[in-house]
């Protein structure tokens, strides 16, 4: 039996000082939900796209695995293995052959269960700040393979940038679009909602012909991508599960209306919700609609945001 190659008995490989990564929250500007698989997920049919609202991970060398955490919702989170950072250590360790030994910290900014895809973020986080500090050198692509495995917008938050999602989500190909930042307000709501009851409740939604129309195709989201104006982009946003998420939390309905009178171009509710996301016309528009949210008090509080922004960097 070989025995498996240790960080601390090689130092030249990997990072010797601590390796910090940032890493985006993700916001669906498609997020067509197709029927439901055989495996228990449903067919998704999605734009992803990263923005500026970032968590930021630590990796410094250790004799075991720790985590320690702080900010946004860390109180409610377990440090045990069903915390996705120490999931995705785990994964990588096993698949380069190394101990995943590591001493972890995250800096918590990206809301949990938001809708923003946090718990997803700091997996990939984990992924890329791993691999450098145990020098495993994984290409985007493999550490995306691996990610694949610890949930359906890991391996979008490798990547970042604005990407098609296909499969549950999990099957992601770069958009191509000019290269144009758009302008976001993002209304972060008190408390949580559960990504696996919206889609139970848009599958009963859907079962009782209470749902709206589903989206269909991204074709006219990509073409409007392709052209630099914030109004066509705003006509083409759409989410399946927003009829569900408002079902769950109806005063995100007064959220999606306050942001429209406040001047955005469009609102939706962003992946599960309850976060809701404003498209504007520039980043001055941004600000005077983050104000009037907060002055509505419609949300705990409103961010201004831009994007597309790379995925988990080293900083
Ligand atoms: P998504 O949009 O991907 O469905 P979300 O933004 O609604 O996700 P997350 O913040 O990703 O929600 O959290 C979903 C659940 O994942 C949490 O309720 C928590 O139980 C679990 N989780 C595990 N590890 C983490 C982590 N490090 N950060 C956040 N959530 C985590």
């Amino acid at each position: 039996m070989t025995e498996a190659w240790r960080p601390e008995d090689d130092e030249p490989r990997g990072a010797s000082g601590p390796v910090r990564v940032r890493v985006p929250a993700k916001v669906n500007l498609h997020l067509g939900v197709g029927p439901l698989r055989r495996d228990g997920y449903h067919e998704l049919n999605t734009v992803y796209h990263a923005i500026s609202i970032y968590d930021e991970l630590t990796a410094r060398r250790g004799d075991t695995l720790t985590l320690t955490m702080e900010g946004e919702g860390t109180g409610e989170l377990a440090l045990d293995d069903s915390n996705l950072v120490l999931r995705a250590a785990h994964a990588l360790a096993g698949y380069a052959g190394v101990m995943p030994h590591a001493r972890l910290h995250l800096r918590k900014q990206i809301p949990l269960a938001g809708g923003l895809a946090g718990g997803s973020a700091d997996a990939a986080a984990a992924l890329v700040a791993c691999d450098a500090l145990w020098g495993t050198g994984l290409s985007r692509d493999e550490l995306a393979g691996i990610a694949a495995d610890l949930g359906s917008d890991v391996p979008f938050l490798i990547h970042g940038g604005t990407a098609l999602g296909t499969g549950r989500g999990e099957a992601v190909s770069p958009v191509l679009a000019r290269p144009t930042s758009w302008h976001w307000v993002v209304a972060i709501a008190d408390g949580g909602l559960s990504t696996p009851q919206a889609y139970r409740e848009l599958d009963r939604l859907r079962e009782t012909g209470a749902a709206g129309p589903p989206l269909g195709s991204t074709d006219g989201l990509l073409a409007a991508l392709r052209q630099r104006d914030p109004r066509v982009l705003a006509a083409t946003l759409g989410n399946d599960l927003q009829d569900a998420a408002l079902a769950m939390r109806p005063s995100l309905a007064a959220t999606l209306k306050a942001g429209e009178a406040a001047g955005a171009l469009a609102g939706i509710v962003s992946g599960s919700g309850p976060t809701c996301v404003f498209l504007t016309a520039d980043a001055a528009d941004a600000e005077r609609v983050a104000v009037e949210l907060e002055a509505a008090g419609v949300c705990r509080q409103a961010r201004i945001a831009h994007g597309p922004v790379p995925g988990a960097r080293i900083t």
